[in-house]
């Protein structure tokens, strides 16, 4: 057993209290390898952000979760290294699918977990969520569990339907589980292809598509139940169209790949949601960049030629979206 306190992390409850309170948002950034995590912590640092570092199901898998949290150990020293004095990092399970997973990641030294009960009929999530909550409690480790369903592909999570968050249950569950925040579905969606043309429109300015609106009036039902309790996004990917267009200009072959408008993520981050999950977009950017340096140099075959740009494209769009999507910046000095 080893306490997340002991190795630097923090949970995320004063974090998320100070981001409701100022109108911002605190970027979540899923993280499967050392440049990912490289330019996520240089990103943070430079800007003074409280950041959550998510490990999902997949990243797991990939990469092995004893690893991934001694990597996070790794990045709190780093942190300070960069000068960044009290750096405010959690290290949080997404999408944790049972009670043995979430138990073994605390036990582990994870700060938060989320424990994805949304699938299951809503009793068996209320008795899920709150078995977790009851474990977690007794470290100070915080609990996510999630109401609703999101469209899209994640790793294993997929559904092909949204199913909205129903304000009326929100108090139901929030006061039974006792989770300290909580995932909606209002649109948002998983993944890279979050739409289909056919549901979008086209924006007569400038010829992009535009994604159905997300439904605020339902994350306006969800704050008016639970003033104050911190609410989080999944699917919060924007899918830049420059990433898309560089991955197809080199050989990529992304087709209508789109996200959620970042001025839709600002608005809703100065509301309740006090966490924005992004994970496609640092996807996009870190094959972006690989392509175009297997594009132009074809006879390079030194990894830290092409990892190199990779991790600065994905710092450099880390830094844009805690800047001018979240507004983190600074809350953590
Ligand atoms: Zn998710």
């Amino acid at each position: 057993m080893v306490s997340y306190k002991e190795i630097g992390l923090v949970n995320t409850r004063e974090m998320f209290a100070k981001a409701i309170e100022g109108g911002y948002a605190i970027p979540a950034f899923n993280f499967n390898n050392m440049e990912q995590l490289q330019a996520i912590i240089s990103a943070a640092a430079e800007t003074k952000s409280p950041v959550i570092l998510q490990v999902s199901k997949g990243a797991r898998q990939y990469a092995n979760q004893t690893l991934l949290r001694y990597m996070a150990e790794g990045a709190v020293e780093y942190a300070k290294e960069l000068g960044w004095e009290n750096p405010q990092i959690v290290l949080h399970l997404d999408h944790g699918d049972s009670f043995e997973t979430c138990k073994s990641c605390i036990d582990m030294g994870f700060s938060s977990v989320m424990i994805d009960g949304s699938h299951l009929p809503y009793e068996e999530n209320v008795a899920l969520t709150k078995k977790v909550v009851e474990y977690a409690h007794q470290f100070d480790v915080t609990v996510e569990g999630e109401l609703g369903v999101l469209a899209g592909v994640e790793d294993e999570v997929s559904s092909d339907h949204h199913t909205y968050t129903k304000p009326e249950e929100v108090v139901d569950f929030v006061s039974r589980t006792g989770c300290d925040s909580l995932a909606i579905s209002i649109g948002t969606s998983h993944g890279a292809y979050k739409f289909t043309p056919e549901q979008c429109t086209v924006d007569p300015e400038t010829g992009l598509l535009v994604p159905p609106m997300l439904a605020f009036d339902v994350l306006e039902g969800v704050e008016k139940e639970l003033p104050g309790f911190p609410i989080v996004l999944h699917g919060s990917s924007s899918v830049p169209q420059d990433e898309v267009a560089t991955i197809n200009k080199y050989g990529g072959a992304l087709k209508a790949a789109i996200g959620i408008p970042e001025p839709w993520l600002r608005k809703a981050a100065e509301s309740a949601v006090c966490k924005i999950n992004i994970d496609s977009d640092s996807r996009l950017a870190m094959t972006a960049a690989i392509r175009e340096v297997f594009a132009n140099k074809p006879a390079e075959f030194d990894p830290r030629k092409y990892l190199g740009p990779a991790r600065d494209n994905m710092k450099k769009l880390y830094i844009h979206k805690i800047v001018n999507v979240l507004g983190s910046d600074g809350k953590a000095q």
